[in-house]
């Protein structure tokens, strides 16, 4: 499976080569290390797809990546200053965002979007731990 820290350097070679800015706040150091595999690994494929999304699709210069805790959650937003391509009906338009969702809600957690300002996707997972 996919490894956080793997997709961390990916997504950002690839904004770099589409020439976007990127900005990532730095996590808690045992944030990642202490995340059980299958979280990690959901949670890499989301980042894959979230960035990818915004390489093809937003337009944007800039796109800003953090991962943070709240109580017993894991959030990760990933935030672009683009257009938001889709119009309601996002979850129909391709695979990327419905099978985001359906992963997340494997295991129990979700995905909202924000579009009124650029992209802004808040995934968020129980942070359980190894
Ligand atoms: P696939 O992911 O299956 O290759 P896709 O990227 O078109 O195809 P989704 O990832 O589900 O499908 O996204 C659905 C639609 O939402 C996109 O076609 C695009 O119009 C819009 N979209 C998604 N992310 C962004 C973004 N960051 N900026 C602008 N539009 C977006
Ligand atoms: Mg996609």
């Amino acid at each position: 499976g996919l490894r956080l820290r793997d997709e961390q350097i990916l997504s950002a070679q690839m904004l770099k080569a589409a020439h976007i800015s990127w900005a990532r706040h730095e996590e808690d150091k045992d944030l990642i290390n202490n995340i059980n595999l299958i979280t990690e690994n959901i949670l890499a494929m989301c980042l894959k797809e979230a960035v990818t999304n915004v390489v093809k699709h937003s337009n944007a210069t800039e796109c800003e990546v953090f991962l943070q805790t709240d109580h017993d959650q894991l959030i990760m937003i990933v935030r672009d200053n683009g257009t938001f391509k889709a119009g309601e009906n996002y979850f129909e338009k391709g695979n990327g965002l419905a099978g985001m969702k359906e992963r997340l809600e494997f295991v129990n957690g979700s995905l909202t979007i924000d579009t009124s300002d650029g992209t802004e996707l808040r995934i968020q997972v129980p942070y359980d731990i190894k």
